[in-house]
């Protein structure tokens, strides 16, 4: 635990987690069809030039613009060449029927798009529009230059960068594996929806929120994911229960019973099963939050551990720090360096006046005239907050917002791909 009233900045709980991160996953090299949100491992070097050839932009004829000097000159059509097949050398007076992508013939220089030619049936074409050298070209290495790198390790792979890596001929790509993780949820007051009905719930009782939202977000941040279920209030079935789940994860994440009560055990049963980091995060929401390592059980070196973190239990404040920590945390367990999640600034439609001594990321919803409205009520327990939201304002500690003023606003979107 951090010094008694000192709390830990979200950067420096980040530098945290990146150095627990090591060594990273392992990495395997996979179909490139299968590595969308995977963190590459390796290096992609242009083997070739994209284009490899030049090719033409547009259905059309391809000429030589020194002989089109006026409009309406009429070429002799002397060959055809559809995408895929190479054409001869052209000659003075000539023009190449030609089609998108398909190599531009040698001696031509220009490409005039057919709605601006007029085919004279059965070897002439007319040509309406005078075109300048180059035009409807697509020249070798436009897009990329051979020898040059263009994704680099450690990269969150998108779907474009998988039609980038193809189109170098890459099949297979590096990446890392995926991060195995096992969930749970703690507290004897939840429930789970079906278990009981609304009308017999009994007092006192809740359902469980976390546990579904907590296993979507695993699963877009690219976990296997295995939902473990709800641990009760009990030292002894929250202990066996992270003892066998540590033999086969590469993370336990749990959500609630990390505050101080004498209910919550979490903290207690990761002490005795290896090491504990207990946090007070100087955000809001989100203050309690835990990293550990939990041996296995097998352990044949000191390396031989399972990641562990603990969220709290108020739903808004687990939903937030699983962005804010957890998914990079799962990032960097994989290798990867992209930023964790990008500001873009905007006007405040809203006036926020109580500055907080804590980083606050408050819910806002972007308006229709394009400036951000805060979600009444900001309390953690507030799940509509999270709802409602389009994303959140990064709020510096201290700090108060008057309507008008410009401030850093991230996408919740942003936070699973950036
Ligand atoms: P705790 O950190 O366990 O004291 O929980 C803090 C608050 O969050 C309490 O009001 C809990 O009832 C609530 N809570 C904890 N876990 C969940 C969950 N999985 N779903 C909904 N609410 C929860
Ligand atoms: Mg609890």
């Amino acid at each position: 635990m951090n010094a008694p009233n000192t709390l830990l900045s979200l950067d420096q709980a980040l530098e945290q987690l990146k150095g627990f991160a090591q060594p990273y996953l392992q990495a395997q090299s996979f179909s490139t069809f299968e590595v969308d949100n995977r963190v590459l491992r390796q290096d992609v070097v242009a083997a070739l030039s994209v284009p490899s050839h030049n090719n033409s932009a547009m259905d059309g004829y391809a000429l030589r613009v020194e002989d089109v000097q006026s409009p309406g000159v009429v070429l002799k059509v002397s060959q055809r060449i559809p995408a895929g097949q190479v054409g001869s050398a052209l000659g003075v007076g000539e023009a190449a029927r030609i089609f998108t992508g398909a190599p531009v013939p040698f001696g031509a220089n220009a490409v005039v798009m057919q709605e601006d030619c007029e085919f004279r049936p059965p070897h002439e074409v007319v040509i309406k529009k005078v075109p300048k050298e180059g035009q409807s070209i697509r020249f070798v290495g436009e897009d990329i230059v051979q020898g040059a790198t263009i994704l680099r390790a450690g990269t969150l792979l998108t779907p474009a960068q998988l039609g980038m890596a193809a189109s170098l001929g890459c099949a297979h790509l590096l990446v890392s594996r995926k991060p195995k993780v096992a969930l749970f949820s703690t507290g004897d007051e939840l429930i789970m929806p079906g278990d009981v009905a609304p009308s017999d719930l009994e007092l006192g009782k809740i359902y469980n929120s976390n546990r579904f939202f907590l296993k979507a977000l695993l699963i877009r941040a690219g976990c296997d994911v295995q939902d473990l279920g709800n641990l009760a209030d009990s030292f002894d079935q929250t202990r066996d229960a992270l003892r066998e789940a540590a033999s086969h994860h590469d993370l336990i994440l749990t959500s609630g019973g990390v505050s101080v009560g004498e209910e919550d055990h979490i903290k207690a049963c990761v002490k005795e099963l290896g090491e504990l980091h207990q946090w007070a995060l100087a955000i809001k929401p989100g203050k309690p939050f835990a990293y550990g390592r939990l041996r296995k059980q097998s352990a044949a070196s000191a390396q031989d551990y399972t990641h562990f973190i603990g969220l709290p239990g108020n739903p808004v404040s687990s939903y937030v720090t699983f962005l804010l920590l957890v998914m990079p945390f799962l990032q960097y367990l994989q290798g990867a360096t992209n930023r964790v999640y990008r500001h873009i600034p905007m006007r405040a439609n809203f006036d926020w006046l109580k500055a907080d001594r804590r980083r606050e990321f408050l819910r806002v919803r972007i308006n229709e005239q394009g400036s951000l409205d805060l979600f009444p009520n900001q309390s953690s327990g507030v799940l509509t907050s999270v709802v409602w939201a389009d994303g959140v304002v990064d709020n510096a500690a201290g700090q108060t917002i008057r309507i008008g003023e410009t401030v850093n606003f991230i996408p919740l979107a942003g936070f699973l791909r950036d």
